[in-house]
């Protein structure tokens, strides 16, 4: 039996924000400071009062732990920090940043900054390509909102467009996308997945051509109430838009245009770690990896 990381068990660990401070620099010198002076590694003790720490032999080598990632200059006690990304990732639609403002009685500016911080760590990094039996399909969100009432006919209200490949049991990519023409359907098909992988479709006439540029395509056959044949369906991609939609009605009453690829990568991060023992552990492991540059630029951090 894997232990559930509680909310108790949380707490017990990062019961002041030292512990949390410590915790950084464990992750960002997973190996140990070497310091410069003594030219080894040595052992760093926090400062008091700041949050910096020095060699245990003195001298001038320091270092800052919070420097270049998403906690740099932050005046928010790391504490709370920490239990937002707890709370981030309890849930599988996720929690608003309304919420977040509630559980941590800060004001609603600071929990929406925090929020967009932390789902800056959930940007998924280009990883393997997909393969196997990847599921694809799209969905449309949006069109609903006060804009409704001036706008009677419906198919004027804009509706925005997520794709989404799903390997079977393994990976999700979704995307939020311009149009639902063929080519841009394809050019992303040809970023994500392998060639050599079994491409599940509905029969929509977007996807008719990809054997055409040799990918090996299979469909089913919706319009004709055709559903699953045999291995050939698209259940899971679909499970997915259900979840996904029910969060953005459910959590964030309604996802505006600008955010809609950080909750699709949020929710995709989420999906990609869903098995992790420690979905907590492995969020906040992405401090050590994430460097802040601008407000959305990520790189690796440089040591
Ligand atoms: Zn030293």
């Amino acid at each position: 039996m894997i232990e559930k990381f509680s909310l108790g068990v949380f707490l017990k660990k990062y019961s002041d924000n030292d512990k949390c401070l410590e915790k950084i620099k464990d992750l960002r010198w997973s190996n140990g400071i070497f310091c410069k002076q003594c030219e080894k590694i040595t052992k760093f003790y926090k400062i008091k009062g700041r949050p910096v720490f020095e060699c245990e032999f003195g001298g001038s080598h320091q270092v800052s732990p919070l420097a270049g990632t998403i906690f740099e200059k932050t005046t928010t006690p790391l504490q709370y920090w920490f239990y937002a990304i707890y709370i981030m990732t309890q849930t599988r639609s996720g929690i608003s940043a309304k919420q977040l403002q509630r559980e941590l009685g800060v004001t609603y500016k600071t929990a929406h900054r925090m929020f967009k911080k932390i789902r800056l760590l959930m940007t998924e990094t280009k990883g393997d390509l997909l393969s196997g039996n990847v599921e694809i399909d799209e969905t449309f969100v949006g069109g609903k909102g006060k804009n409704r009432a001036f706008k009677p006919n419906f198919s004027e209200i804009p509706k925005e467009v997520i794709m989404g490949m799903v390997e079977r049991g393994g990976k999700l990519h979704t995307k939020h996308i311009p149009n639902t023409g063929k080519y841009t359907l394809l050019e992303e098909i040809q970023k994500n997945v392998d060639k050599n992988a079994s491409i599940m479709t509905d029969n929509y006439a977007g996807y008719t051509q990809l054997s055409k540029y040799g990918y090996h395509h299979f469909s089913v056959n919706h319009s004709a109430s055709e559903y699953t044949r045999g291995e050939i369906h698209t259940q899971n991609i679909e499970g997915v838009w259900s979840q996904l939609k029910r969060g953005i009605t459910g959590v964030y009453r309604h996802v505006s245009k600008e955010y809609l690829q950080s909750y699709s990568d949020e929710f995709s991060w989420r999906y990609n770690h869903r098995n992790d023992i420690n979905i907590f552990d492995s969020l906040l492991k992405q401090v050590a990896e994430v460097k802040i540059l601008k407000s959305s630029q990520l790189s690796p951090i440089q040591y």
